[in-house]
């Protein structure tokens, strides 16, 4: 069995601030590697159409120093992570040279979508062991919304596999959190603006 060293097997006190410094991100001059737009085929896009995808190989790299001044160019309104339309995801294939957009994809993705709304358990407010489809799949039960996919309520699920009730206001909390540290580093914001990110 492997042996971690544990931090207080090291009296010496430049060794931990040495260990600080190697945890934190600091930037000065960065690479950014740039790859073909390609189609995806690794997503499925809730409100259909094709998906975005990149080369595997990059064609340039670029070198750039963060401290220059990014920040008033680069604001803009846009949400991060927000999902890029079907017509906009089309225009986006076609405008980086992507002559054929192999329709077999969409279909694909139609069918998974399909089979994912097929999902849970139809048991009411209560699971019971001998008839709830989870519990019989040996899978925990999950609720994203309403009585979706799983139909129960926190006090009547008796699954032993667990529950799973989606809390929008946890991923928005951790969303805000993580944006506001990557906010306080002003290199990391800079480089997150350049490709696009935030
Ligand atoms: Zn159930
Ligand atoms: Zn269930
Ligand atoms: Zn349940």
């Amino acid at each position: 069995m492997g042996k971690r060293k544990h931090s207080t097997d090291s009296g010496d006190e430049s060794d931990d601030s040495c260990k600080r410094l190697k945890k934190a991100v600091r930037f000065g001059e960065v690479t950014i590697y740039h790859f073909p737009r390609k189609q995806g085929f690794v997503s499925v896009p809730s409100s259909g159409g094709s998906t975005l995808g990149m080369a595997r190989k990059h064609v340039w790299i670029e070198k750039i120093r963060v401290d220059f001044e990014l920040d008033a160019a680069a604001i803009n309104e846009r949400k991060p992570f927000a999902p890029v339309a079907q017509k906009a995801r089309k225009t986006i294939l076609k405008t980086a040279g992507v002559r054929r957009i192999l329709k077999k994809e969409e279909q694909d993705c139609a069918q998974l979508r399909l089979s994912r709304v097929i999902c849970g358990c139809s048991c009411g407010d209560v699971c019971y062991p001998q008839t709830c489809e989870c519990i019989l799949s040996g899978i925990g039960c999950q609720v994203d919304y309403g009585r979706f996919p799983c139909s129960c309520q926190p006090n009547g699920c008796q699954n032993s596999h667990g529950r799973k009730q989606y809390n929008p206001g946890v991923v928005e909390r951790h969303y805000f959190e993580t944006f506001a540290r990557i906010n306080q580093q002003r290199g990391a914001t800079a480089v997150l603006q350049y490709v696009g990110v935030v």
